[in-house]
């Protein structure tokens, strides 16, 4: 593992010369992933001499920073979790004196995606790098909003649908429950020669996407070019079918040779632990497979989504369909909450996931034995980004 040390919290903030939305990125979330770090300050250089031309301002962060002077994912706890409300208000009450040391970056980091939200001078756009233990190609993961996709679509990376609902309370959330658009970026092996180089490429991207930067600084069709080839072969759309969740009692071992994306057979070998031998179900594709020491994640499992029910989708949320999904057998409006539905497994099986997917629901956890289903609209000063 590489050490990053003597890493500050800012990486840096570039203040361009004509207002537009924040880019906040955040790299090394996870201590034994500087690719990122490397790539936000690449790209901070390049724009700091032309600062004016920028519309809007960038802001980078460093995630874990005792953990990056190790080169370790994490000292005491994955600081990619507990970003959810009930978490967040127990490390607010617990005595400062008593954090782990992920406990006060977690308390840091909050303090600064506080103020960056409140001082900024357009809609944020929150995005967030990572590497992984095995070898891939780049991928996206996001909640499934429209703004949030067309902003993946724009980098042209293939896009995992549905893997924060599989993850509890990664730092997306935090972002995406306030309506700002989210998305995670995984830019290879964590030591691989081009993961620095596909992490900037995705920033370019995203800055050209959203109208802070224009050619001849953004050399769109370059960094385009690197992704195309980084991404040969992989469909541009996924969506997660399983996440094999282990703990340590587990012993669990990844079986040797899967990549990200790796088509799966039906009865492939994919790990052992305790019980013996882990095989697939199903045929599909293998996601993050583990080959490091820590993490609760074994690995997921994806199948492709056809870009055809992409655009249904879209169709049945101009549409406002969602008005009418309470009609349906075994479905209510929670009482308590406008924006939430829950949905009787029993009496709403069959379409319950499928169908609250393509209206633009995600799923929250299961209550009092109903599924519950939050609405993931964009708040409206987010509404014209990827517009330009
Ligand atoms: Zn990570």
């Amino acid at each position: 593992m590489t050490a990053t040390l003597g890493l500050q919290r800012e990486l840096g903030t570039v203040h361009g010369g004509a207002s537009g939305p924040t880019l906040l990125v955040l790299a090394g979330i996870h201590g034994n992933e500087p690719a990122g770090v490397a790539a936000v300050q690449r790209v901070l250089s390049a724009l700091r001499p032309v600062a004016q031309h920028l519309r809007g301002d960038v802001v980078a962060l460093a995630g874990n920073l005792p953990a990056l002077a190790e080169g370790r994912r994490f000292l005491a706890r994955d600081l990619n979790r507990g970003w959810l409300p009930q978490s967040l208000a127990t490390l607010q009450a617990q005595a400062p004196a008593t954090d782990s040391p992920e406990d006060a970056q977690q308390r840091e980091l909050l303090a600064r995606f506080d103020e960056v939200v409140r001082t900024a001078r357009g809609p944020v756009v929150f995005v967030d790098l990572h590497t992984s233990s095995a070898d891939g190609p780049p991928f996206l993961c996001l909640a499934d909003t429209i703004d949030n996709r067309d902003l993946g679509l724009a980098t042209g990376v293939p896009i995992i649908l549905g893997i924060e609902e599989t993850i509890d309370g990664a730092s997306l959330e935090w972002f995406s429950s306030r309506g700002i658009v989210a998305i995670a970026v995984e830019g290879g092996r964590h030591q691989h020669p081009d993961t620095v180089g596909n992490h900037e490429a995705v920033l370019w991207l995203v800055l050209g996407h959203l109208g802070m930067v224009g050619e001849p600084l953004l050399q769109r069709d370059l960094h385009r070019g690197h992704l195309r080839r980084a991404t040969a072969g992989v469909p541009p759309i996924v969506e997660i079918a399983h996440r094999h969740a282990i703990t340590a009692a587990d012993r669990f071992v990844m079986a040797a040779g899967w990549n990200n994306f790796q088509p799966v057979r039906k009865g492939d070998l994919l790990a052992h632990d305790k019980d013996g031998e882990i095989r697939a179900g199903y045929a599909c594709r293998m996601l993050l497979p583990l080959y490091q020491a820590l993490g609760d994640d074994g690995y997921f499992l994806a199948r492709p989504v056809a870009r055809f029910w992409l655009g249904v989708a879209r169709w049945l949320r101009r549409l406002r369909f969602d008005c009418v999904v309470t009609w349906l057998p075994g479905v209510r409006r929670d009482p308590h909450d406008a924006l939430t539905i829950l949905a009787n497994p029993i009496v709403a099986r069959w379409f319950v996931t499928e169908i609250f997917h393509l209206l633009g629901f995600r799923r929250l956890r299961q209550r009092d034995g109903k599924l519950a289903f939050s609405r993931r609209w964009s708040r409206p000063e987010n509404a014209r980004l990827g517009r330009q």
